[in-house]
């Protein structure tokens, strides 16, 4: 086997393929940028923090304790990089920095566990300060211990909408209301693929009922107009329209925004990875086999980073690439059938969740021309349409030259889908002609004043 295999992340997928590969003799390294490991689903909370495993992560506490108790007893036997950023790949190479330092280091087998983050779709307001992420409004509260805001409205739709809300109840947050696009049928019509793993549908039902004891005002089918604020107040408030057409609105000060997840696949585009459009969850995904081999070799995918399934399938599937990539190096490895037998069950599942909490395709690609889309940029829905129509820019990197929609700090991230509807359907074509915005490195800003790091 190769000797240099690094992983990128210490979420669930990263801590069992680097368990899976010093099991087998190896030393990886483990490069994170957050400041401990755990991932997004079993962030730690910061040294000195004392809530229990039961506070902090509920029914997932126990995953949570046996992932975080691994990587204690692993951390002699790799080489672990904290609070390090990969911000570009090229031809066997992760480029990092790590504060002000950058270095790079050369590898022969790369398993790349990036996770996903919030799919979001612009609504006219969103740039109010008080407008959050359901994510980021989760890690503050597991991370730093703080709500969002005093009276939070969380709107969009998915499991993790319901789970922040009840998460914020459970903390003794005010939450003012659930906002939710997807409607009781799309839930139902779900229920088959959804009882594939009974244990997760039973958690979501909970989830429910938590929020109806606490009288949660909950509206299913809405259709967002607006997060009412202003400049220097920020958030004063959220306005949608009802499935039966009213109007409701509510007042709050801060919104939390999302509509399920998106695979974070800027480092497999930085590795050359070749992409499909993957017609189930409309977005375009890193093609990678059943194990996790992507189309170059050497480079592995695992995790919601590949695609999204959750964070029991991002351990398993975290170890399925290390095994992959040990079978590839020569080495004697077990169990792969187990774990591609297992991997089905939660992609049945995963489809289930998208039939209940759809991205609202129809949503984004309607919203009025005054709606920002490009928060970095500054853009507005309207100019996007402009660039289309006027200099026949139907392509998303074309349509980044002409407008900057994309081309500010977030690189795309929290724009980049809403704007591909944009532009499909302005220039009347599919989404998956519009393409997808290329990944450019830095994956997220640098410092201007960076040191080369000859240490390492
Ligand atoms: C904000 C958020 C909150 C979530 N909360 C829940 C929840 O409460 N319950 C639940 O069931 N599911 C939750 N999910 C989904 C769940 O996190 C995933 O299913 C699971 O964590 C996937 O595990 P993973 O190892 O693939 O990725 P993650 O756990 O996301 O780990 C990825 C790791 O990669 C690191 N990384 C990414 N890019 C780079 C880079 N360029 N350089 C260095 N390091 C990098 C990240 O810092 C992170 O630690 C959440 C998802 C998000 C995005």
């Amino acid at each position: 086997m190769a000797a240099r295999v690094i992983v990128i992340g210490a979420g669930p997928a990263g801590v069992r393929a680097a368990q899976a590969l010093a099991g087998a003799g190896l030393r990886p390294t483990v490069i994170d940028e957050g400041r401990r490991d755990g991932g997004q689903i079993y962030r730690r909370q910061p040294e000195g923090f004392s809530r229990t495993y039961d506070a902090l992560y509920g029914t997932e506490a126990a995953r949570a304790a046996s992932v975080h108790a691994t990587f204690d007893a692993l951390r002699s036997r790799i080489d672990y990089l904290p609070e390090t950023l990969v911000w570009n790949i090229s031809p066997g190479m992760v480029h990092l920095v790590s504060g002000t330092r950058y270095h790079a280091l050369k590898f022969d087998a790369l398993i790349v566990c990036s996770g996903a983050t919030d799919r979001l779709m612009p609504v006219k307001g969103w740039q109010h300060a008080g407008t959050y992420t359901l994510g980021g409004a989760q890690v503050a509260l597991k991370s730093q211990g703080c709500a969002v805001g005093a009276r939070t409205v969380m709107m969009g739709t998915g499991p993790l909408l319901y789970l922040v809300a009840a998460q914020y109840v459970k903390a003794g947050a005010q939450v003012c209301a659930v906002l939710d696009t997807s409607t009781a049928l799309q839930r139902l019509r779900a229920l088959p693929a959804l009882l594939s793993i009974p244990a997760s549908l039973w958690k979501g039902l909970a989830l429910m009922r938590v929020l109806r004891r606490a009288k949660v005002p909950i509206h299913r089918g809405v259709r967002p107009v607006e997060i009412k604020g202003t400049p220097q107040g920020g958030v004063t408030g959220v306005a949608v329209k009802l499935q039966d057409g009213a109007m409701f609105e509510r007042a709050c000060d801060a919104v939390a925004l999302g509509y399920h997840l998106r695979p974070e696949t800027q480092l497999a585009d930085l590795a050359g990875c070749e992409f499909h459009f993957d017609e189930a969850s409309q977005q375009w995904l890193p093609h990678t086999d059943e194990d996790g081999r992507s189309s170059v070799k050497g480079v592995y995918l695992a995790g919601d980073g590949a695609r999204v399934r959750g964070a029991d399938a991002a351990e398993r599937s975290g170890r399925l690439a290390a095994l992959a990539a040990m079978r590839d190096a020569g080495m004697a490895v077990e169990g792969i059938d187990t774990l591609r037998a297992e991997l089905q069950r939660f992609t049945r599942f995963a489809a289930g969740l998208r039939t209940a909490f759809p991205w609202p395709a129809g949503l984004a690609a309607s919203v009025p021309d005054d709606t920002l889309v490009c928060r970095c940029e500054a853009i507005t829905a309207g100019e996007l349409r402009r660039v289309v129509r006027e200099a026949g820019a139907r392509e998303a990197n074309r349509a980044k030259a002409f407008s900057r929609v994309g081309m500010g700090r977030c690189q795309g991230r929290y724009c980049g889908h809403a704007g591909a509807e944009i532009i499909a359907a302005a220039a009347c074509v599919p989404l998956s002609a519009v393409g997808r915005l290329r990944g450019q490195a830095p994956v997220k800003p640098l410092p201007m004043a960076l040191v080369e790091d000859t240490c390492k």
